[in-house]
């Protein structure tokens, strides 16, 4: 389908309003929400669709979705993006807590404020181990869902984070992915940056997936859907905080390296010089290069490496029911007759189906009974934990991680 011109395009950076754009990735009719839980196969199959056409800024490195259209979206409580079900992910936040505490001195007497904060679970325990209060905002927030001895000195707010929030007073603003999912990036920062007022000791601390690292750099096209309409680089994000008079106190990738964290505050004068990580465009304009030559070639080399497996009977599982396995199956379009199954550790999403192919999500416990001869995992951060996990329940199948990196490139 080519671009009709009746098509509603962003024709601007939105972090830095330039122009000089170029569109490196184009993906057809992805179902709008990647984590939305479907009761049935059908409803899988008939939820609502957009196009994305991944769009780059060759002044700042900030990749988009120029064809976004926020209004699809539906951030409800059946919107399940928790991970805390795996035990990596939850040493990481647990490390992540700990650093936060002492980095941004988080004493008894302050107050943070999370911006999509989900279901509350990372905020409760940063209270719970701070001692600080907290405010979390998010229309996805499910009250009585987390017991924490904090909960009585912290408050939710089921909304999209809107102007009005400016007037709450915080002397911790976090934001961990979520920035990813807005598409007005300059504005958001710069309303955030309001409700700070005239204080300078605020911290505002975001963590966003590194697109550089995530995308860019293996051709993951699994991590390019609907909802991440945002996709940065550790250049274009300190853009986006020193646009808006923040200064950089923290800039660094973490989570092997897929994550960004960034911390600042309302700048001095002068402002803080760049730090080495920030000055990274001429790396990131070849990375972009790369991508767009190469990524339709690798999608269709992981479309014939699993088909070969399934022509000679063999069976090949998905390990992860999130975003990640589901712009893999929609954009490779691998049936169930290719991979019968999705395998996912968390007991909410077991049963359920993945949105647009309608694979149907099984326990680590049936996807054993089934021998897989190959299980394909959609994070390498949690690939012993699956081989060790399978192993467990007496399979031992070919592990394939997705963000093979070091592979050739495609031909
Ligand atoms: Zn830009």
């Amino acid at each position: 389908m080519s671009p009709s011109p009746s098509e509603h395009r962003i024709n601007s950076c939105p972090t830095c309003a330039s122009q000089q754009l170029q569109s490196v990735y184009r993906v057809n009719q992805v179902t709008v929400h990647s984590v939305l839980l479907m009761p049935t196969r059908q409803a899988a199959l008939d939820y609502p669709r957009g196009d994305i056409d991944l769009t780059y800024c060759r002044s700042c490195g900030f990749g988009f979705n120029a064809l976004f259209r926020p209004e699809v979206h539906e951030y409800s409580t059946r919107y399940e993006e928790t991970q805390h079900f795996s035990p990596t992910f939850s040493r990481f936040a647990d490390e992540l807590i700990d650093d936060c505490i002492k980095r941004y001195r988080l004493t008894p007497d302050k107050t943070l404020l999370e911006i999509g904060c989900g279901k509350g679970e990372f905020l409760l325990r940063l209270c719970e181990k701070s001692g600080c209060h907290g405010i979390g905002i998010d229309p996805a927030y499910v009250p009585d869902r987390i017991h924490s001895p904090a909960l009585n000195r912290v408050r939710f707010i089921q909304e999209l984070y809107h102007e009005d929030h400016g007037k709450l007073e915080a002397d911790f603003i976090l934001c961990r992915h979520t920035l990813e999912h807005i598409g007005p990036t300059h504005q958001f920062v710069k309303q955030v940056r309001a409700s700070m007022h005239q204080r300078t000791d605020v911290d505002f601390f975001v963590e966003v997936p590194d697109a550089t690292t995530t995308v860019l750099q293996p051709l993951g096209f699994w991590d390019v859907y609907y909802e991440h309409c945002s996709y940065f680089s550790a250049g274009s994000l300190a853009h986006l905080y020193r646009h808006n008079g923040l200064d950089i106190t923290q800039l660094q990738r973490c989570y092997g390296d897929q994550y960004l964290l960034i911390g600042g505050r309302p700048a001095g004068k002068p402002a803080t010089s760049a730090l080495a990580l920030e000055c990274d465009l001429q790396e990131q304009l070849k990375h972009i290069d790369r991508f767009s030559r190469l990524i339709h070639q690798r999608v269709d080399q992981w479309r014939q490496r699993v088909k070969q497996r399934s022509d000679r009977g063999a069976t090949v599982l998905i390990w992860g029911g999130g975003s990640k396995g589901v712009a893999f199956l929609q954009t490779t379009g691998l049936s169930e007759k290719e991979i019968p199954f999705v395998v996912d550790v968390n007991p909410y999403k077991q049963g359920k189906f993945m949105p647009g192919t309608g694979h149907e999500v099984i326990s680590p416990q049936r996807a054993a009974q089934l021998k897989p001869e190959a299980v394909i995992v959609m994070n390498p951060i949690y690939g012993r934990e699956v081989a060790e996990q399978l192993a467990s329940l007496g399979a031992h199948p070919q592990i394939l991680p997705l963000e093979d990196a070091t592979s050739p490139d495609p031909a």
